[in-house]
């Protein structure tokens, strides 16, 4: 609860915020808003990542400051875990070994902390990080903002996503007044790409295949392609969100060859087709219109499996609509 995580920034004094492996704009925008919060109370404090800082992320302030570290070397009063499932997600060995604090907005999660603050209805936990710095009474200052509206602008497909809410239009609106250029953050994340990244979406692009419906499309990133144009699998990020510009697709699947035999999937939907079910299938998760696992073994098999679950959910929501309509007739 957001009244514990008071009471304990107040009493301890030494602090260690960590996210999910490969971490995104909510991740490190979040838990570098909290370290700018827990630095402007005069705390020690520092961000730790099992991964390095994607490009898109470096010009965050405080992004010079991270640690990447396989393991968590210290003894911290508490380790802030930041939007993650469970206590494996942080991808850190000896993590439970600390007081945990959960801070979460996927109602998913599992109560792994010491400590467990969960708000579904939020953005992002970005959003969450704000509501922090009001409760515990910090100035939102210019480098809070900064991180925490690159959390509300990736979490929220610019602000594009259903979980768009007038508190998070408030939100941003107050972090602009507190020094963020919304144009600077959308060039940083949005426009700051690497060439390797266009030719390897041309390559991705041009292994969409979709089903007889056209509403259910999958595609393919191999290691080759990546070779092929000098592309890391981090410059993969973001490609799975094209089909979804056609008009009948409503959901899509994107394997991204990560070893061989080894998929990382990301799964994407519109409305009310939940993806998440299906990556909690193969041990991942996510939210209802973007989730993601781990698929094995042939690739063909693999894209058949996965193609084949989502044009089962496809078929069933439709079905639903349909006899609601007939109903309704
Ligand atoms: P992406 O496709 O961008 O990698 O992931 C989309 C969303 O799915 C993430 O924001 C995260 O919530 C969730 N997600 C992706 N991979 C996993 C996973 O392996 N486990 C869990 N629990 N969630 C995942
Ligand atoms: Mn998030």
């Amino acid at each position: 609860m957001l009244s514990q995580v008071v009471e304990l920034i107040e009493a301890k004094h030494r602090f260690a915020i960590t996210s999910h492996i490969r971490p995104d704009g909510d991740g490190l925008g979040s838990s570098l808003g909290l370290y700018w919060l827990l630095r402007a109370l005069g705390k020690e404090a520092e961000v730790i990542t099992h991964d390095p800082v994607p490009h898109s992320y470096q010009e965050l302030p405080g992004a010079e400051e991270i640690r990447v570290t396989p393991n968590v070397d210290q003894q911290y009063d508490a380790v802030f875990v930041i939007e993650c499932s469970d206590i494996s997600r942080p991808g850190l060995v000896d993590l439970e070994k600390q007081f945990v604090v959960n801070i979460d907005h996927h109602a998913t999660s599992a109560l792994f902390g010491d400590i467990n603050w969960i708000d579904a209805t939020a953005s992002a936990v970005g959003e969450m990080i704000y509501n922090l710095c009001k409760a515990i009474g910090v100035r939102v200052t210019r480098e809070i903002a900064e991180c925490v509206y690159t959390a509300l602008v990736t979490d929220t497909g610019s602000f594009h996503y259903s979980n768009t809410t007038e508190r998070t239009f408030k939100v941003a609106s107050e972090l602009v007044k507190a020094g963020v250029k919304p144009a600077k953050i959308a060039q940083n994340v949005f426009g700051s790409y690497a060439w390797s990244k266009l030719q390897l979406l041309s390559q991705v692009l041009a292994t969409t295949q979709r089903d007889e419906s056209g509403r259910v499309a999958w595609m393919r990133q191999s290691l080759q392609m990546q070779e092929q144009t000098g592309a890391t699998e981090e410059d993969g990020d973001g490609f799975v969100n094209y089909p979804l510009t056609v008009a009948e697709v409503e959901t899509v699947a994107l394997l991204k060859e990560t070893a061989p035999g080894v998929y990382r999937t990301s799964l994407r939907s519109k409305g009310d087709i939940n993806v998440a079910r299906i990556a909690e299938r193969f041990g991942g998760g996510g939210h209802r219109n973007a989730a993601g696992c781990t698929l094995r073994g042939d690739w063909d098999e693999a894209e058949r499996l996965i193609a084949g679950l989502l044009i089962e959910a496809v078929e069933k929501r439709h079905g639903e609509i349909d006899r609601t309509e007939d109903a309704a007739a």
